[in-house]
This record gives structure tokens, C-alpha cells and sequence, in this order.
């Protein structure tokens, strides 16, 4: 089975259409989750990943702010911003469906979370002092999260290790325990601003880390006729 894996589409509907476009074949699609917050289109996109094949996906400390499940004071002025106008239009059903998710998952050798195994909604795993204390925190061999919107690979051990995406050639998961982020489809923070996502050979235990092409320009323009923050709109172009 490959699956594709994404996270943090942040209703910015041009980037996830452009991986799915983009993307090479695959049989399921797993999500971890941050379908709104921050982008223009939280109904097209939360439609749109229900349209997927055989989804796994989970929520997010946006998507839980959106529910009032996390207070919006919680988050900095322009992401508060942002999730106060998704609350107000958001349709009944699109709330609906991100009330079923949940923040985490264990599937066969693979656990789900969206921000880390430990605490699932909420945790950035930013260093390698914090993932080495997460892999207590769950049983499997791998834990894919997101949340960070960079993609980086953590391996356990005494220190824990460290590894940046390779996009020319597939890695081979290794019999060590990996906590892995595939990096963020809707804002990434890696200084590049194109859509990032991976591709899982769920047999053959390999990872390929990918990017899409798009233009933000799309959903910069809807930012802007909607007055979102400027900060929000001009990060979209820089990756950061
Ligand atoms: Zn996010």
C-alpha cells in the first residue's frame, strides 16, 4: 500500500490541490490534521480531504479552537484572528466532521498524532531534547506528527538523532524508532514555500519526502479581498 501523507492544510485549498495533482499514485491518504485555521477555504478544504481514498485523519489545536474546544486567546493575535472568522463560517457539516476526528491514532506500525505522542494536540517537537522524551510516549516502531509545519526526521538513541528531508532519493525507514514530519501542505516553515508532503511504501518501509509546485499568489489574493492579517498573507510567499 503507498499512502500519502499530509499534514497542516491550513484551508489553503490552491496547495492541497496541488499535491493532490501532484502527487504520485497512491491507495489510502492519512492527514495529521490543522484542516482550517489560518487560509481562506476551511469549507473547500475540509470537503475535499473527505473526497480522499481510504483517509485516515486527525485534528489539530487549530481545528479544536475552531470547535471551542481550545479557547482562540490561546493562540497569537493573527492566528486568533483567523480562527474567530473560520468559526463564523464554517457550514454545520464541516463542523460536524471536525468534531469525529481525533488528534491520534495507532496504525499496525505507525502512530498518528498531530502535534506529538505525548501531549497530541498541542507539543511542538522543535529539537532533538523533545523527541527523545516522546519516545516514551508511544509503542509502535514510527510516529508521524505534524503541527511544526517542518519536515525532519528524529531517531531515537543516546543522543537522539537528527536528519533532514532528502527529496531526490527515498529513505528506508530504519529498525530504529523514528518520529517523523512530513511538513506542512498549507504554510510551511522551512523557509520554502511550497507545499510539502511524503510518500509511504507501507510494505516495503520506505519514505519519500516531496514538494508541489504552486503559485500562493491564488490564495494570497483571497487573504487579501477577505482582510486577513497582513503577517498571515506575506508568509505564504516566504515559507516561514
Ligand atoms: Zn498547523
Amino acid at each position: 500500500m503507498r499512502v500519502l501523507i499530509i499534514s497542516d492544510i491550513h484551508a489553503n485549498l490552491a496547495a492541497l490541490e496541488a499535491v493532490l495533482a501532484q502527487a504520485e499514485a497512491h491507495d489510502a491518504v492519512w492527514c495529521l490534521g490543522d484542516l482550517v485555521g489560518y487560509g481562506p477555504d476551511p469549507n473547500e478544504c475540509v470537503e475535499r480531504i473527505q473526497m480522499l481514498p481510504r483517509l485516515v485523519c486527525l485534528a489539530g489545536n487549530h481545528d479544536k479552537a475552531v470547535l471551542g474546544e481550545i479557547p482562540a486567546e490561546a493562540f497569537n493575535d493573527e492566528a486568533q484572528a483567523a480562527i474567530l472568522w473560520t468559526r463564523a463560517v464554517l457550514k454545520p457539516a464541516s463542523l460536524e466532521y471536525l468534531r469525529s476526528l481525533p488528534a491520534r491514532v495507532d496504525l499496525e506500525a505507525f502512530t498518528l498524532a498531530h502535534a506529538s505522542p505525548r501531549q497530541p494536540v498541542w507539543e511542538y517537537i522543535l529539537n532533538r531534547q523533545t523527541a527523545c522524551e516522546n519516545f516514551r510516549h508511544f509503542d509502535t516502531p514510527y510516529c508521524l506528527v505534524g503541527h511544526t509545519h517542518i519536515p525532519i526526521i528524529f531517531a531515537e538513541g543516546s543522543p537522539c538523532g537528527e536528519r533532514t528531508p532528502d527529496y531526490n532519493s527515498p529513505t528506508a525507514l530504519s529498525t530504529t524508532r523514528l518520529i517523523i514530519n512530513p511538513g506542512g501542505v498549507g504554510q510551511p516553515r522551512d523557509q520554502n514555500p511550497q507545499p510539502a508532503y511524503a510518500l509511504l511504501d507501507h510494505e516495503a518501509r520506505v519514505w519519500h519526502y516531496k514538494r508541489a509546485a504552486y503559485d500562493p499568489r491564488v490564495t494570497q489574493r483571497k487573504m487579501l479581498d477577505l482582510s486577513f492579517p497582513e503577517r498571515l498573507i506575506l508568509r505564504l510567499a516566504h515559507g516561514w
